[in-house]
C-alpha cells in the first residue's frame, strides 16, 4: 500500500497496544494528563495582548480549575492588516506568567522556521486550524519532541486530520492531542457559520487512540454559546476542552483578537466544575463515519 490510510501508525489497527477501543494513548503535558478518565480544561485569552491581561486570565483559569494556560503570541489572522500577535514579546510574557502561576503553556506556532523558538517557551505546541496541512510545519513540530495540539482544519475530513497527525508521529513524536474546533457550514462574503462537529468524536476515538479535546470557542464564535457546546462536546466523548476566557479587568472593546468569544470568569468556573465531575465515556459504538480510501 502506498500513501494509504490503512498504513497510518496512529490508527488503532496498527498500534497494537491500543487495539481495544476503550483505551487511549495518554499524553502528559507539564504533569497534566490528556486521555484519562477526567477531562482536562485548557483556557486563556485568544491572544497574549499584555502581561497584565495574560496574568489576570491565568489567575482566573487557575481559580476555576483549568489546568493549562492557552494564549497566542503568533496569531493566524485572515487579514494581513489585523493584529498579528506580540510575537517574541508574547512568548516572554507567557514565560513570566508560567513562572508566576506554575501553569503550563499551550501556544501556537505557524512558521516551520520558528518551531525551536516557540518550543523554548511552550509546554505544548498548537497547530492552528489553518495550518493543519502545512506539512513542513508538521514535520518540524514532530522533530521538536514536545507535545502537540493538532487542531482540525475547518473543512478537513477525518482522514485528512489523521494523516496530518501521522506527519507528526512519524518523526517519532506521538504526544499528540487532537482538537475539534468546528467546521464551516456555510459562508457568504464576510461571514461564515461554524458548527462543532459532534459526529466526528466517536469515529475518531474508535479509529485512533490519540486523545481528542473540543474547542467550543472557535466552534461558536460567541461566548454565550460556549457553555452549552462544552457540555455537548463532553457528552460526545472529548477528553478535554480548550476555552477562550475574557481576562478579569479587561474590556471586550479593548481586545484586538476574538473579542466576542472569551467567556467571563463565572462561566469558565461552571464549565470547569461540570468537567470536574464528568467521566470521559468509552467511544460510541457503530460510528456513522467510516474511514475510507484516502486521496
Ligand atoms: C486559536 O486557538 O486562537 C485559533 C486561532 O484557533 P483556530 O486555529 O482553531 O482558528
Ligand atoms: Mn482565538
Amino acid at each position: 500500500m502506498t500513501g494509504g490510510l490503512s498504513n497510518l501508525s496512529v490508527l488503532r489497527r496498527n498500534w497494537t497496544e491500543y487495539s481495544d477501543p476503550s483505551t487511549t494513548h495518554v499524553v502528559d503535558v507539564a504533569g497534566v494528563r490528556f486521555g484519562g478518565a477526567r477531562p482536562v480544561v485548557v483556557a486563556g485569552p485568544c491572544a497574549v495582548e499584555s502581561y497584565e491581561q495574560t496574568l489576570s486570565a491565568a489567575r482566573a483559569v487557575q481559580a476555576a480549575g483549568g489546568r493549562l494556560l492557552r494564549g497566542g503570541a503568533f496569531k493566524p489572522r485572515t487579514s494581513p492588516y489585523s493584529f498579528q500577535g506580540l510575537g517574541a514579546n508574547g512568548l516572554e510574557i507567557l514565560a513570566r506568567v508560567r513562572e508566576e502561576t506554575g501553569l503550563g503553556i499551550v501556544t501556537e506556532v505557524q512558521d516551520p522556521r520558528m518551531v525551536d523558538q516557540v518550543a523554548a517557551t511552550a509546554d505544548m505546541l498548537q497547530i492552528g486550524s489553518r495550518s493543519m496541512q502545512n506539512f513542513p510545519l508538521l514535520v518540524e513540530v514532530g522533530r521538536a519532541g514536545i507535545p502537540v495540539l493538532l487542531k482540525r482544519g475547518f473543512s478537513a475530513t477525518l482522514e485528512e486530520w489523521l494523516c496530518a497527525a501521522e506527519y507528526v508521529a512519524r518523526e517519532g513524536n506521538t504526544a499528540i492531542v487532537l482538537c475539534e474546533r468546528g467546521v464551516r457550514r456555510d459562508c457568504s462574503w464576510s461571514h461564515a457559520r461554524s458548527e462543532f462537529d459532534l459526529e466526528v468524536i466517536g469515529p475518531l476515538r474508535r479509529a485512533s487512540p490519540l486523545p481528542v479535546i473540543g474547542d467550543p470557542s472557535h466552534a461558536t464564535g460567541e461566548w454565550t454559546r460556549v457553555e452549552e457546546v462544552s457540555r455537548e462536546a463532553l457528552e460526545a466523548g472529548v477528553h478535554g476542552l480548550l476555552v477562550e476566557v475574557l481576562a478579569p479587568g479587561t474590556e471586550r472593546s479593548e481586545l484586538r483578537c476574538d473579542a466576542h468569544q472569551g467567556v467571563p470568569e463565572d462561566v469558565l468556573r461552571r464549565i470547569a466544575e461540570f468537567a470536574g465531575t464528568w467521566t470521559v465515556p468509552a467511544p460510541a459504538e457503530d460510528p456513522a463515519l467510516g474511514v475510507g480510501a484516502p486521496s
